[in-house]
């Protein structure tokens, strides 16, 4: 049994094509007219599959292939999403969706008999550019609505009771798969075909300031300076050198800074810009905020926290098939993390869950650049279909 490469791929230009403008990339945000086009394409395919489709209130779509043995009622899940940025790529969200189709086509041709029952599931606004990040997973995981997507609800018609009737229960399903382009660099530069993803990077946001005086920038010598900016500056120098020595997979940025009064003949009084760190475990990065704040605090930093998101850790039991499948198929792999989100984040609320990468070219992603090549494709679907395999045959054993 191999993945149709020629058929995916087509199935990618296909798809792609929706909301696509030449020299600008795909545009097909949640709930746009392209959007509804695009997942029309996808449910037809899923239909041509043989999966009996249906959509929920905040716009997922969902495709099930039942048991043909009938031998377990738990669904293995495979999703991801098929809205984009603005001006986005033709593989981001969009190839997990369409490999799941093409492993469903395959298995049926095969005529491969599932113990269990297998559902393909595409994510509506997954990208957040529209409600907010990852909405789609979130309601069909069940995740607490967040005040912030009232709003932006109430203009796609969609009522909180609308996102409460989305959510599945936890029983109906035993694991969830997401193959994802990789959206980074580091598979191309260490010549790995598959990614096999540990888990996603847990997310620290704090809103700083830095407090100085502000006073004439003409008649304040220097020696009777307390410069906001300029402190500032040694303490974002003195947070990225304690991050860089923390080891290699933390990363912190400063994308942002306003400045107090803000005239360029009066020496800024204050600063305020948010820290963002990402790592694979949280508590190097408290120790990192902790560190700062005794180095700076008296000398005018103050920390607000305002966003914590967890890491998310892959089921090692799955990343450990996925593991055995590439060997199998003597993929070169890596085992790694992501530092971006994915869907797999409220999925893996609800089951364990596993995230499979392959490369993007030069690391280039939410652009009309993104690009992976058909071989590289293949490959990761070959994976999932292999994987599938295994875990539909009881390779897995969900501890509840
Ligand atoms: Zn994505």
């Amino acid at each position: 049994m191999d993945i149709n490469r020629e058929r995916l791929m087509n199935d990618l230009k296909d798809l792609g094509a929706i909301g696509y403008i030449e020299g600008e990339g795909a545009s097909r945000m949640a709930y746009s007219q392209a959007f509804f086009q695009g997942r029309d394409l996808v449910k037809a395919r899923m239909e041509a599959a043989g999966l009996s489709t249906a959509i929920d209130a905040v716009g997922n779509l969902t495709g099930l292939l039942p048991s043909a043995t009938g031998k377990s009622k738990k669904k293995i899940a495979i999703g991801s999403h098929i809205d984009t940025v603005p001006k986005g790529g033709i593989y981001d969200g969009a190839l997990g969706v369409l490999a799941a189709i093409e492993v469903i086509r395959v298995l049926r041709e095969n005529g491969y008999a599932n113990d269990h029952p297998i559902e393909v599931i595409a994510f509506n606004e997954e990208e957040g550019n529209v409600i907010g990040g990852t909405f789609g997973s979130k309601a069909f995981a069940g995740a607490p609505l967040e005040g912030s997507m009232i709003q932006p609800m109430g203009r796609q018609n969609i009522s909180e009771a609308d996102f409460a009737s989305c959510k599945r229960p936890a029983e109906d399903y035993l694991a969830y798969l997401e193959y994802h382009i990789e959206q980074g660099g580091i598979l191309e530069a260490s010549q790995k075909t598959i990614g096999i993803v540990q888990g996603i990077f847990g997310i620290l946001r704090y809103r700083a300031r830095v407090t100085g005086m502000a006073n004439h920038a003409g008649s304040t010598p220097m020696s009777l300076r307390d410069d906001a900016l300029e402190k500032t500056c040694c303490v974002i120098t003195d947070l990225m050198d304690r991050v860089r020595a923390s080891g290699d997979t933390m990363v912190c940025t400063v994308g942002t800074m306003a400045l107090q009064p803000g005239a360029v003949n009066v020496i800024p009084g204050q600063t305020e810009f948010i820290i963002e760190l990402r790592d694979k475990t949280m508590p190097g990065m408290y120790q990192v905020i902790e560190e700062l704040c005794a180095q700076w605090e008296e000398k005018g930093l103050s920390l607000e926290p305002y966003i914590t998101q967890p890491e998310t850790l892959c089921d090692s039991q799955l990343c450990a098939l996925a593991q055995e499948t590439a060997q199998a198929l003597k993929l070169p792999y890596m085992k790694m993390y992501s530092g971006a989100g994915h869907d797999l984040i409220n999925a893996s609320f609800l089951m364990p869950a596993l995230l499979l990468f392959i490369p993007s070219r030069s690391g280039i992603s939410h652009h009309m650049d993104e690009y992976s090549s058909p071989e590289d494709i293949r490959a990761g679907a070959h994976v999932l279909l292999e994987l599938l395999k295994k875990i539909d045959k009881g390779r897995f054993k969900h501890e509840d």
